[in-house]
């Protein structure tokens, strides 16, 4: 990653952005429009097609037909996955344009979305990629004269809906399997990074992917998303994103056509420090850029840090140092260590989160205020709390912004108890020296990930997903095959 490659990109005229349906990029039929702006500096980029009912039809429309008429189903499965590891190559190629266009578009510190977006991208593709070929079907245990076989077939129209926090990533764990299991995708990207998965589209087209494969539309969750989510022709919707929309998808699908729809919701992580952890400065500092990085719009994000009472304020002092040294600053910029919230309207809500819970008497100990390192953009200091309690907002509702609550505990079963008074289970973390309490926690803890001595870093091989209300269903991993696929029985008279 060079400063001078990252600068030559991000002054680059953006042409305006359009609907990709069957093959074709196209405007919205209402020709309506959104504005792009960039959470940078507040300036506009481009305008992007709104799309409407009647493009979403079309979407569907041109992933029913790729699904049934189309070659892809029917391509020899080491063919398919020629393509995508064509796609992989693609991605690999274009990473700095794509690692930029996405960071002009929603704000990450580029040193986080390098990593985590077309570098993730581009291995989720190519581990799909080898699952092609690895989709076995079963011979079932059946009495003597007859044959069970178990066939796993594509479900044909996939909808993916997905967020603006990590769009490349989250984009291509949801895509990848969908294409590798032989299915039709349409995807919606949020209004606020459309940018990168746009690009990621015409990439997936240069690699050789047939049209009406894989159909981008953008424009409001309201309008275009909701359209999607009630389509009679959508097999299964997956999503992520945020609870109350996940409410919405799960009514959508019961008022049309009983689609399966899989929920990647939010969390409200605990991340637990014993007293017997071996470092607790390097608990500080990855507890702290493991809810500040990306400006706190992390799903994962440890936002709930349970401390043991004999080491709380030596941990609380080293977190109050980092909070108030991290270099927040011009997401494009490779020294900057946390970039932009990704648009005003979060960042207003992340400030009246703020202020609700020092009105609920949680003690703020640094950060909070809005910062302008670039001027006209979205900036926020991180914020660390301390003195919170559970019945607080602030410990149980999802933030999604770089706000840390504080809470201590005094045993094992204490730390559990806190832990799980949550109506989320997606992450966690426990810090220990000790390896009997760490499988003892991870047995405990109701979540979808138990970290153990870090935070974050799981890679493309193990599934994320979570319990209660974060969700249901996993993306990465061979897992996630699962959710693109349909068994059939054949039983067979012999
Ligand atoms: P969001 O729910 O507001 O939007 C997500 C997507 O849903 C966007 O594309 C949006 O346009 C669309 N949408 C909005 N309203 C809709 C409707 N009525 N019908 C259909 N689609 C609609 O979420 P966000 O603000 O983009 O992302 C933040 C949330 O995502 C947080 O809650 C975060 O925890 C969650 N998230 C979860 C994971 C995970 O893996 N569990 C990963 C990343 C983000």
């Amino acid at each position: 990653m060079k400063q001078a490659d990252i600068d030559d990109q991000r002054h680059r005229s953006l042409p305006d952005a359009q609907l990709l349906v069957g093959g074709q990029w196209q405007a919205a039929q209402s020709g309506q429009t959104l504005d792009v702006v960039s959470p940078i500096d507040g300036r506009m980029l481009c305008q992007m097609a709104q799309a409407g009912a009647v493009d979403v039809d079309a979407a569907v429309h041109a992933a029913r037909a790729a699904f049934e008429c189309g070659p892809w189903p029917r391509m020899a499965p080491a063919e398919r996955k020629k393509i995508l590891h064509r796609i992989a190559d693609r991605i690999e190629a274009h990473h700095t344009e794509l690692a930029v266009l996405g960071v002009r578009d929603n704000g990450t510190e580029i040193a986080m979305a390098w990593k985590a977006e077309p570098g993730s991208a581009a291995g989720t593709f190519r581990y799909y990629a080898e699952c092609v070929d690895k989709i076995n079907g079963e011979i079932a245990p059946t009495p003597e004269g007859t044959l069970g076989l178990i066939h796993k077939e594509p479900v044909g129209v996939v909808a993916a809906i997905v967020p603006w926090n990590f769009p490349l990533m989250i984009g291509a764990w949801k895509i990848a399997p969908a294409l590798a299991a032989g299915n039709s995708v349409v995807l919606k990207p949020s209004e606020d990074a459309s940018l990168a998965l746009l690009r990621l589209a015409q990439l997936c087209l240069d690699a050789g992917l047939p049209p009406g494969v894989l159909n981008v539309v953008t424009g409001t969750g309201a309008e275009a998303g909701d359209a999607l989510a009630r389509h009679m022709d959508v097999d299964i919707l997956t999503f992520t994103g945020s609870g109350p929309v996940g409410r919405l998808l799960l009514k959508a699908s019961a008022e049309s056509n009983l689609k399966r729809v899989y929920l990647e919701l939010g969390g409200k992580s605990p991340n637990i420090v014993f007293d017997d952890a071996v470092d607790l400065a390097q608990a500080a500092k990855v507890s702290a850029m493991g809810i500040f990085r990306n400006s706190g719009q992390v799903c994962v994000a440890g936002s709930r840090l349970l401390v043991q009472r004999s080491v709380h304020e030596e941990l609380v002092d080293r977190l109050h140092k980092i909070a108030a040294s991290v270099r927040v600053g011009d997401p494009l910029d490779v020294t900057t260590e946390i970039g932009a919230v990704s648009s005003a309207r979060q960042l207003a809500k992340n400030l009246a989160a703020v202020q609700a819970a020092q009105e609920q008497g949680a003690r703020l100990r640094v950060g909070g205020g809005v910062l302008q390192p670039v001027a006209g953009g979205s900036y926020m200091a991180p914020a660390l709390f301390d003195a919170v309690t559970p019945d607080m907002t602030l410990a149980r509702e999802e933030i999604f912004g770089p706000v840390l609550a504080v809470m201590s505990f005094d045993d094992e079963d204490d730390a559990v108890r806190l832990a799980n008074d949550s109506n989320y289970g997606l992450a966690s973390a426990v810090w220990t020296g000790s390896l009997s309490r760490a499988h003892r926690m991870v047995r405990a803890i109701k979540a979808g990930v138990v970290h153990v001595n870090t935070y974050g870093g799981p890679d493309i091989t193990v599934p994320l997903g979570g319990v209660r209300q974060s969700g249901n269903g996993h993306d990465k991993s061979m897992h996630a095959l699962d959710k693109y696929l349909d068994l059939k029985t054949a039983w067979i008279q012999l």
